[in-house]
């Protein structure tokens, strides 16, 4: 008999599996084995096992994900788990968050490898005929939320983030909303992580990491700043975006790029511009893994990627082009780094984005405070509303933007205070701030440098030459992910235009400037009749009233947008400020670019909605996005 791995007593839901059967509760004893969780009657009195009433494959398991309890639910059905499977999903109820994190979290770690995840889930109760969170009423309708981590699979860079608001169908229906949902599995404190990248400490608190080396996590209260221990014992702050849970235990090998999507990938092989060059990252099919590799045989001048996806054989075994199987998926790597059985060619070269450790929040846990002797400047980069920007290294050896701000140009106290919680603010999509330097005049902002710079020249010059529609669409994902980010945090950017976003070395396109207008000391850019105002990215309730909020932001959105599919076109090219500022508010709206589809055209539309109410959420516009991409890869 194969091993228990988990054992507790939990209330379960009955199936309903036929329509008049009755709703009940009742305490099942489940065993977590290799194959199957299985739910036994017990004595309460004995505590011993009686006779068995059910049980799942675990092969076949779809999904496990946490349940938001009803409202007025009893104490003890408050932490619920499903497990989906092809009888529809099965309801647990713990009795403790802690015991409810880690079934679904061992269980995600036991199904990843299973065929047909899902993408999408219901978040709610399937009740009296109907999904409570969606109202749709047929038990078998596809689910209406997004997994946020990859089904199985934590995503490391995400940890930290937090819970997002309702989705769409929470918010727009008329029945009471069903509470906040608990905070899904996460990292814990005493969890063990290993580190992805090399850091070196930057202040006396920091502790060093070694790249592959595990840790254990002591203290998160910073969400950007963990205290660790290493395995000598010795403890101190790391950034926390520089580690991940050992949870799929691919994230040991350098080909392992999670979170890389097909564009970044292309850009990266073509960028090593190595024969046979390659990485493995998650598919944008939910669970599931693509091998993509660069070749410079074939027709195409300079090389060409392909993409292959890694399946699965009904027992559970991996293979790519032909029929090579293998359990695991490092044996299969390994296998096609000697063979190329089907592919343009074997698999020669690893190329990883390790290379380039991401950017910490601040230069070393609990600084703000940056020593000007520190940095040292190398080229300009541009000049803005606050003078020049400049592209230097800190310590040496860390890449560096520095904005000089020009005196007289900034409400300069009422910025650094704010810079304390800008500080705070870290998302992959938005660019960082590192820290500012005030003891001396002109004041620095330093934040992390993006080598391709300014969105808008990007549009324009760099993607001349046919862009797919997936890069653009990827373009406005990277803004919205970094927008409903902000949002979250109930941030207003203010000046959202593809002219205050930047790219990186990988086309990552990230948000800059957020916030910063309010400090701005110049009439020209602060009145809305000023010649610098963003008039033609702005909504009728601010052009009116100046009411900014995460809406008038969407609004915006929907411009950036429109900047994306005309490749940087100015919006409104043939009115001037004034007249932009009168029929905007009388229903002027911006054409269809001709690259967009009316897919992607009805999602810029939706933003310019003239009730600030009826416009979406970053966090829907994200999830939106996020599914014309899934249907055109
Ligand atoms: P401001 O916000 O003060 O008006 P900008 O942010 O527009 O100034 O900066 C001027 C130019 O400098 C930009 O157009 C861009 O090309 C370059 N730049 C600014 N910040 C960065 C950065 N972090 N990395 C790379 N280039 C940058
Ligand atoms: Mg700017």
């Amino acid at each position: 008999m194969s091993e228990n791995i988990l054992e507790e007593i939990f209330i379960k839901r009955s199936q309903q599996k036929k329509k008049t059967s009755p709703l009940n509760y009742k305490e099942r004893l489940f065993i977590l084995t290799q194959k199957k969780i299985a739910y036994y009657d017990f004595d309460p009195e004995k505590g011993k096992r009686k006779g068995l009433r059910g049980s799942v494959d675990i092969e076949k398991i779809k999904c496990v994900e946490s349940v938001q309890p009803e409202p007025n639910t009893p104490q003890e059905r408050m932490y619920a788990f499903q497990i989906i499977y092809d009888e529809g999903p099965l309801y647990i109820f713990a009795k403790n968050d802690d015991v409810r994190a880690q079934w679904i979290k061992k269980l995600k770690e036991m199904v990843r490898f299973n065929k047909d995840l899902m993408q999408k889930y219901h978040p709610c109760f399937w009740a009296d005929g109907v999904w409570l969170c969606c109202h749709q009423e047929v038990k078998q309708a596809m689910g209406c939320k997004v997994l946020d981590s990859k089904n199985g699979l934590t995503c490391g860079r995400r940890l930290s983030r937090k819970p997002l608001p309702p989705t769409p169908t929470e918010e727009k229906t008329g029945r009471p909303l069903p509470p906040q949902p608990q905070e899904p599995s996460g990292p814990s404190v005493g969890m063990i992580v290993i580190a992805e990248y090399n850091y070196t400490p930057m202040t006396e608190q920091d502790l060093e990491l070694r790249k592959d080396e595990e840790y254990t996590i002591l203290e998160m209260s910073d969400t950007n700043w963990w205290r660790a221990r290493d395995k000598y014992g010795k403890e101190g702050y790391i950034p926390s975006n520089y580690v991940v849970e050992t949870e799929n235990g691919l994230e040991r090998f350098d080909w392992y790029c999670k979170n890389m999507n097909r564009s970044q990938a292309e850009m990266l092989l073509k960028t090593e511009n190595k024969d046979g060059g390659f990485l493995v990252r998650d598919s944008s099919k939910a669970g599931k893994y693509t091998v993509s590799l660069f070749s410079k045989g074939g027709g195409e001048t300079g090389g060409s990627c392909r993409h292959y996806n890694i399946c699965t054989t009904p027992q559970g075994q991996f293979y790519l082009a032909e029929k090579h199987n293998f359990s695991t998926i490092p044996e299969l790597i390994n296998y096609h780094q000697h063979n190329a059985a089907g592919m343009v060619s074997r698999l020669k070269y690893i190329v990883s984005n390790r290379a380039r450790p991401p950017s910490t929040a601040g230069l070393g846990y609990g600084v703000w405070e940056i020593d000007p002797h520190c940095l040292t400047f190398i080229k300009d980069l541009g000049t803005g509303q606050f003078g020049v920007v400049k592209y230097g290294k800190w310590q040496g050896k860390h890449d560096v933007a520095i904005k000089m701000i020009k005196e007289g140009s900034m409400s300069e106290d009422d910025f650094i205070e704010e810079a304390k919680i800008m500080m705070k603010l870290r998302h992959e999509n938005l660019v960082q701030l590192y820290g500012v330097c005030t003891k001396h005049r002109p004041i620095y902002i330093v934040t992390e440098f993006l080598s391709n710079g300014c969105l808008l020249t990007y549009l324009r010059e760099g993607l001349k030459q046919h862009p797919t529609t997936v890069q653009l669409l990827e373009i406005c994902k990277d803004v919205a992910e970094g927008m409903a980010y902000l949002e979250s945090q109930q941030f207003i950017h203010r000046d959202l235009a593809a002219r205050n976003c930047l790219v990186d070395g990988n086309g990552t396109v990230k948000v800059t400037d957020f916030g910063l207008s309010r400090y701005v000391l110049d009439d020209e850019y602060t009145s809305s009749a000023g010649s610098k105002f963003p008039v033609r990215w702005s909504p009728p309730e601010v052009l009116l009233y100046c009411k900014f909020s995460s809406k008038s932001d969407i609004w915006a959105y929907g411009v950036l947008m429109w900047e994306v599919y005309t490749l940087g076109w100015l919006p409104y090219e043939r009115l001037s400020n004034t007249e932009i500022a009168d029929q905007v508010p009388r229903g002027l709206r911006l054409y269809r670019p001709q690259l967009a589809n009316e897919k992607v055209y009805s999602i810029m539309t939706t933003c310019w909605h003239d009730k600030p109410d009826e416009r979406p959420t970053f966090h829907e516009l994200a999830l939106t996005v996020q599914d014309v991409l899934y249907e055109l890869q």
